[in-house]
């Protein structure tokens, strides 16, 4: 979601200012670092970018011209206290204030310095967007924001707010944009995606399985996806969507956090182990090369030798073909951070090693698995093993790296798999 919010930054400040995005900071007039407070490790990194920005461009810039901002859920969590650790940015504003940049760039012209804004609401933000500039096979839309689980770890209720889905004619608007820059492959975006619920024009009310099939009908979307979703927001019709949306791509990534359904009603998650394993074999059985991944957090306040065990089991259970991990990191304001029993780091660390060694197995062995195949693979851009190859995906979101002509960038084409590696595969033009 980042990325595409940054998107749509480079987007406003194009039509407010004339801006254009630049490969380098040292060429930069303005710098905006779009943060995310969902670690520690991530607002620390923050910190110290901003000093080594600083340093380089004081060698080009002695004077300090460059406008420094910080956007996003540090921006939004940490507020006018930024000022105070890094005294050179301009600029601070939350994740649904970044339409205020033009007005807040004004505003420092005309001498106003330490400019804060950190209160809008997510409709203001999109109510006051430009039209997307978005270029390329795959464009991604931001159809929901905020979330109001609460589990009980997140930041994300207190930096994006609460849920809120964005209106439907607004959606299709954007995708129909998209569509007519050349997009092909369609990416809805929400930090609770499936719990999508909006009005169309006539007052009908749409969840997410209907937004996809409004997304199919248009003409050019070859490939839908949607991330990311909650356990407890799943339903009959999303999965049904999955079995009868051709342009549907059966690929989903569903976090379980933990294997421990004490560790689950700690974490607040309001689904049990048995919930999602049901779903598993649900989605598996309604498209049999679904393509599951999920988020595991080890360390939790309370996790036990025996619940991380089960975690353990239950990952060569379901077998993920993806998964990110992380180290419990208490953030602020969250019911998590003070909780008691906080399990030591270096079993933490441990247990996260352990875990990680069983992820990186079984993805290497179903990437194996797919050698042999025929797949239908989106080219997206070149690939970085080198000059005449190409980078693409499967419809299950497996990355292919393969030896083509770039023209063929933002085209479908057949591909056999040769080679499963531990996160790609390689594969051989048809
Ligand atoms: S459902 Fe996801 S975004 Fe919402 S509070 Fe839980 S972890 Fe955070």
């Amino acid at each position: 979601m980042n990325v595409y919010d940054a998107g749509r930054i480079a987007d406003l400040l194009q039509r407010s200012h004339g801006m254009h995005v630049v490969s380098t900071p040292d060429s930069a007039d303005l710098i905006i670092f779009n943060t995310c407070h969902i670690r520690e490790k991530a607002e620390e990194k923050l910190f110290s970018e901003l000093g080594r920005v600083k340093k380089m461009l004081e060698r080009r810039d002695p004077v300090g011209q460059v406008v420094f901002a910080v956007g996003g859920c540090v921006g939004q969590a940490d507020g006018a206290e930024i000022f105070r650790r890094a005294p050179f940015v301009d600029l601070v504003f939350g994740p649904q204030n970044y339409h205020e940049l033009p007005r807040m760039l004004e505003q420092l012209a005309d001498g106003g310095r330490r400019l804060c804004a950190i209160d809008a609401e997510a409709v203001d933000k999109f109510d006051a967007l430009p039209e997307t500039g978005h270029r390329g096979p795959v464009a991604s839309v931001t159809i929901q924001e905020g979330c109001n689980r609460f589990c009980s770890y997140c930041v994300v209720p207190y930096t994006r707010g609460r849920e809120w889905s964005r209106p439907v004619a607004d959606v299709l608007e954007e995708v129909r944009v998209c569509l007519d820059h050349g997009a092909v492959e369609i990416q809805l975006l929400g930090q609770n995606v499936n719990a999508y619920r909006a009005m169309d024009d006539d007052k009908t009310m749409f969840d997410l399985a209907r937004l996809i099939r409004e997304v199919a009908r248009m003409a050019s979307v070859k490939r839908i996806r949607f991330v990311t979703s909650h356990p407890a927001d799943m339903n009959d019709d999303l999965l049904q969507a999955f079995a009868e949306v051709a342009a549907l791509c059966p690929y989903l990534h569903l976090p379980i956090q933990s294997g421990s359904d004490s560790v689950l009603q700690a974490m607040l998650r309001g689904h049990s182990v048995d919930h999602y394993r049901q779903w598993a074999q649900k989605l598996r059985r309604v498209h049999p090369d679904m393509t599951l991944a999920s988020d595991f957090i080890v360390g939790f306040p309370g996790e036990t030798d025996a619940d991380f065990n089960d975690t353990l089991a239950l990952v060569e259970e379901i077998r993920f073909d993806h998964a990110y991990s992380f180290l419990f990191s208490p953030r602020p304001n969250t019911a998590a951070a003070s909780m008691t029993f906080q399990v030591p780091l270096e079993t933490g660390r441990r247990r996260l090693a352990i875990l990680q060694e069983h992820l990186n197995r079984i993805q290497l062995e179903n990437n194996r698995r797919q050698v042999g195949r025929r797949e239908e693979i989106l080219v997206e851009t070149t690939s970085r093993l080198g000059s005449g190859m190409v980078m693409g995906r499967t419809r299950g979101n497996r990355r292919v790296n393969f030896a083509a002509d770039p023209a063929c960038i933002g085209q479908m084409v057949a591909v056999e798999i040769i080679e499963g590696l531990p996160n790609s595969l390689r594969g051989r033009l048809v």
